[in-house]
């Protein structure tokens, strides 16, 4: 049985996302975008409401949500500035390593430091030599004694310069491909840990993304996330998870810039009449709507399959793919409807444009999205 009703307490969720993107982000969004502002006081008071955390179970202090919620209210705080709303969201994907793999006291420390007040912390996979091919990376992880020593660098971590700690990608052993990787948490304010200066990014702007060094950093061996040569699987497993939420972040997006260039059609004239009623322009308006529609609805079906405890590999790419190309679609033909309009930084589109792009690239590309969809037709 299908049924597309949201229950009262997702309404309620939905509600307070929407509300929250109306009062507390939408306000902000030009000026974080301008000056690439952290929105710390934001994230103060998403916390406060309880917008934070949502998948860290409330055993640890978090709002425990399922994932079908989390996407509901990420499609909110995205229409809001996705941008802010990628700040308040940077805990979910390194978290969710921890909730899937941790022991009970990794559990208890780690994601505790993010609920009892407000807190960051980073997922650091990519390095500037390697970002699609993950097995590729060169960050070493040693075992000497009861610590680890880990030497490498990691290039494009959101909210690093925040980040209380990282989940760390290395290799233990790197003969063995991804079979020799293992995850770990680093903590931020150790000796040998080093945060580079915030990126100059084309848009989400509000987002810091940083690089990190580690030089001999010394972690102890109780910071292992599961067993030796299981980070590759638990990097991935994360996504499963957080994909359906980018998804719903690029619907936000989209439906912005959708909102905006309809009521932009309505009211600029050409040749007579209202642009909106030229096919030309309805019919992009059109095509937008069909696909955010449809993009929200892979978004929720990858989310409802994991929430039930179906994999949801191939249901997450199509989703993240099938979002991120859309709000890009749909934000560049919004620049298009609003014409030389579209193209000024007065004008929102310019901004969601530029805030679309990263969904096309980060959590997976588009084109290791169908990377990824392939295999799970082709070898499953
Ligand atoms: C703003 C921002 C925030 C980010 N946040 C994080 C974060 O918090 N943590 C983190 O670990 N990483 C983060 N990333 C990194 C992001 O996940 C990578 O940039 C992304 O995975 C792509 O890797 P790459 O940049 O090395 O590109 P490459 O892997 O070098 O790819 C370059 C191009 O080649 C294509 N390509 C590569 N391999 C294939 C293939 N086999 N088939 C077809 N096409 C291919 C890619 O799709 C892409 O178009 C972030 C990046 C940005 C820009």
């Amino acid at each position: 049985m299908v049924d597309f009703n949201l229950t009262d307490e997702q309404k309620e969720l939905q509600k307070l996302a929407r509300d929250f993107a109306l009062k507390e982000i939408r306000p902000y969004a030009e000026e974080h975008d301008k000056q690439g502002k952290f929105p710390a006081e934001i994230a103060k008071k998403a916390f406060v409401v309880g917008l934070m955390n949502l998948n860290i179970p409330e055993k640890y202090g978090g709002a425990g949500l399922k994932i079908l919620d989390e996407v509901i209210i990420a499609e909110e705080l995205a229409w809001g500035c996705s941008g802010i709303s990628t700040a308040l969201s940077v805990n979910h994907l390194a978290t969710y390593p921890v909730i899937l793999a941790g022991s009970e006291e990794q559990k208890k420390k780690y994601l505790g430091m993010l609920t009892s007040e407000v807190g960051f912390a980073s997922y650091a996979v990519t390095e500037p030599q390697t970002g699609s091919d993950v097995a590729g990376l060169q960050t070493t992880a040693k075992l000497v004694g009861d610590e680890y020593i880990i030497n490498g660098s990691k290039q494009w971590i959101t909210g690093a310069s925040v980040a209380k700690w990282f989940y760390v990608l290395a290799k233990t052993d790197p003969s063995k491909g991804h079979k020799g990787m293992s995850a770990f948490i680093v903590e931020a304010d150790i000796p040998g840990v080093k945060v580079g200066k915030k990126e100059d990014m084309m848009g989400q702007r509000a987002s810091t993304t940083h690089s990190i060094t580690f030089e001999d950093i010394k972690i102890p061996k109780s910071n292992l996330l599961g067993q030796e040569g299981a980070g590759f699987k638990i990097a991935m497993h994360a996504f499963d998870h957080t994909r359906p939420g980018i998804a719903a972040s690029a619907v936000g997006v989209a439906r912005a810039a959708m909102e905006h260039a309809v009521e932009y059609s309505k009211t600029r004239t050409s040749f007579g009449i209202p642009i909106a009623m030229h096919e030309g322009v309805n019919f992009l308006i059109s095509d937008m709507a069909c696909e955010i529609e449809a993009s929200r609805l892979l978004a929720w079906q990858a989310a409802w399959a994991v929430d039930n405890g179906i994999k949801n590999t191939k249901l997450a790419a199509f989703a993240k793919r099938f979002a991120a190309d859309t709000a890009m679609k749909v934000t560049t033909d919004a620049v298009q409807v609003l014409g030389g309009y579209g193209y000024s930084n007065e004008y929102p589109v310019a901004k969601l444009m530029r805030d679309a792009k990263i969904f096309q690239i980060y959590e997976g590309t588009s084109q290791i999205q169908r990377l990824i969809i392939a295999k799970e037709i082709f070898l499953r």
